[in-house]
């Protein structure tokens, strides 16, 4: 086998509540997770022996994505290989069509499908269990990155179990044209915090329940994001976007992540395109895009399995 391509996709956290940082300056999170239908693709290719690491991006927004070791997917490389004790000799594609900066954890998703087809390339054949160890040691968002589907995520969001779900999710996402910076968004929440009582995400029965029993009217008024304060604060442009839901149909909207897309819940894929017609007629956004989940995780192809 000389060339393995994975699918990454892209996730929202349907759910996001965030507690206070802990003294580590860590914030324990309590979330659900959706995968989407946005997928980055990573092709990783064998290299002469000695050769080490090549990255190329293509696809999307690649200016702002590095190709040196601070790609996530990069570092993934060099972690599976000290690991397994081998030397990190491959060529790594990545095909960006996950925003970048936009809260839909693309580096993540593409260090997930990066363990996955180098796990497969090399040979090195762990166990999900133990890819799942190294995707921690990597960032918080990218254990469900490798877990892919549906997942309740606890501690830094890398404590995953699993959700019971019937059916499908449609989407459509609002990409600004500008993104956000994680870290700048919780410093924010933090700073609101200290100044003032900020409500917070209730507790997420409710749109557990809603994916349980495939009720997409009662997941739209389930979805709550802590950090929707702080990005809205932080871009406060980003409110119109969000009342655009309402305006456009939606069963429900919010800021995904950090922000600063915006996801608004339709009720099924004919419902989507509408929502996505009547959002791109306000011309807010430098993209709309429609999506659904949950959409797999990174799995290896069967010719290389
Ligand atoms: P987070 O996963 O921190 O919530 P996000 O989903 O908002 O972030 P990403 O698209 O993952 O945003 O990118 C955040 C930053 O990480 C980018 O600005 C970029 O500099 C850096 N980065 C490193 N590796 C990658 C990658 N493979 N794809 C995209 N960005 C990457």
């Amino acid at each position: 086998m000389t060339s393995i391509a994975v699918r990454a996709p892209a996730k929202i956290n349907l759910f996001l509540a965030v507690d206070a940082p802990g003294a580590d300056g860590y914030h324990n999170l309590t979330t659900v997770f959706l995968a989407l239908s946005v997928f980055d693709t990573v092709t990783v290719s064998s290299v002469e022996a000695g050769a080490g690491l090549r990255l190329t991006v293509t696809g999307t927004d690649t200016a702002a994505v590095p190709v040196d070791s601070t790609n996530l997917a990069w570092r993934a490389a060099v972690l599976l290989a000290q690991r397994t004790g081998i030397d990190a000799d491959a060529s790594i594609t990545i095909d960006k069509q996950i925003p970048v900066a936009a809260g839909l954890a693309g580096g993540s998703a593409d260090a997930a499908a990066t363990l996955v087809a180098l796990d497969g390339l090399w040979g090195t054949a762990l166990d999900r269990d133990q890819l799942g160890e190294l995707a921690a040691e990597l960032g918080s968002d990218v254990p469900f990155a490798l877990h892919g589907g549906v997942a309740f995520g606890a501690g830094r969001g890398d404590r995953l179990s699993s959700v019971l779900t019937r059916g499908r999710t449609d989407w459509v996402l609002g990409i600004a044209r500008t993104g956000l910076s994680t870290p700048t968004v919780y410093a924010e929440l933090d700073r609101l915090r200290a100044q003032r009582h900020v409500p917070g995400a209730a507790d997420p029965a409710g749109v557990l329940t809603a994916l349980r029993q495939d009720d997409a009217e009662l997941l739209g008024r389930g979805l709550a994001n802590d950090l929707a304060v702080a990005a809205l604060s932080l871009r406060p442009d980003l409110r119109r976007a969000v009342r655009a839901g309402a305006e456009a149909g939606a069963l429900g909207q919010m800021i995904s992540g950090s922000g600063p897309t915006v996801a608004y819940l339709a009720r099924d894929p004919e419902h989507a395109i509408t929502v996505a017609a009547r959002l791109s007629a306000e011309g807010l956004f430098a993209g709309v895009r429609v999506a659904s989940g949950p959409a797999p995780g990174p799995r290896l192809p069967r010719s290389a399995r």
